[in-house]
């Protein structure tokens, strides 16, 4: 078995390769590592090896882990579905939320910030596969939602780019339409974008599919199972009691 350092190097290559061939530079694209499921120790491991951020998507796990030392030395985010009644647990708690699927969860992240004093980092989730099962903003919902957010007189969000997550494929390259869909979206996007921050991001590609999300244009990856190894879900994890 290989280790959590090993197989963040051997996604760093197939990353550079990806991007290479797309003619694109290696460093304009962030590893974030997946961690869920996957414990404290883990997540430094992780962090030890060059890992440029964390990405969690449960409060409780987060809230957990981080009481164990678990990010230290990296940025965290969120990048799970966030129900409004844990808002209260991750703003001001992570450098970005890449899940922010309706304009109701950004207004309550947007109240919660300001009550604390802070912007808020986040991205806006696009159901880029139109699917009934996923949130998010429509496609061509994006442009407006951005429009009326920067609008606002006085706004404690920063919106930083993109997220999706496209339809489980069933064979490789099927969901490079999305993500060339999501470039043009994003790419349309940036001007407006720029208003509010000079740092963006598309964050898009999972362990299955980042070289394609890279081919595409995305600049931050989300990968898991492919730096972790496989999650075992119903086995109760044995530090999360
Ligand atoms: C788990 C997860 C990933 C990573 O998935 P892998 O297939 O294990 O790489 C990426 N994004 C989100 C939102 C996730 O929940």
């Amino acid at each position: 078995m290989s280790t959590i350092a090993e197989n963040i190097a051997s996604v760093r290559v197939r990353m550079a390769e990806a991007a290479r061939a797309a003619g694109r530079s290696p460093q304009e694209i962030l590893l974030c590592g997946a961690s869920k499921m996957n414990d404290a120790a883990a997540c430094r491991e992780a962090i030890s090896a060059g890992i440029d951020c964390l990405g969690e998507n449960r409060v409780q796990e987060m809230v957990q882990k981080r009481s164990e030392h678990a990010y230290v030395g990296a940025p965290l985010h969120f990048i799970g579905v966030l129900q409004k009644n844990k808002v209260r647990q991750v703003v001001g708690q992570v450098d970005l939320i890449h899940s922010v699927d309706s304009m109701g969860l950004l207004d309550e992240i947007d109240k919660r910030a300001a009550m604390n004093g802070l912007t808020q980092n986040i991205l806006l989730e696009v159901n880029i596969g139109g699917e009934d099962s996923k949130s998010g903003f429509r496609p061509e919902e994006v442009e407006s939602a951005i429009k009326a957010v920067l609008a606002r007189p006085e706004r404690h969000v920063r919106i930083q780019g993109l997220m999706a997550i496209p339809p489980i494929a069933e064979k490789k390259g099927e969901n490079m339409p999305y993500f060339l869909e999501m470039r043009h979206l994003f790419v349309d996007s940036t001007p407006l974008l720029l208003h509010n921050s000079d740092e963006l991001y598309l964050s898009m590609g999972m362990s299955s599919d980042f070289e394609d999300a890279i081919a595409a244009g995305s600049t931050m990856v989300r990968v898991g199972t492919a730096i972790f190894g496989a999650r075992h879900y119903g086995a109760p994890a044995e530090n999360l009691s």
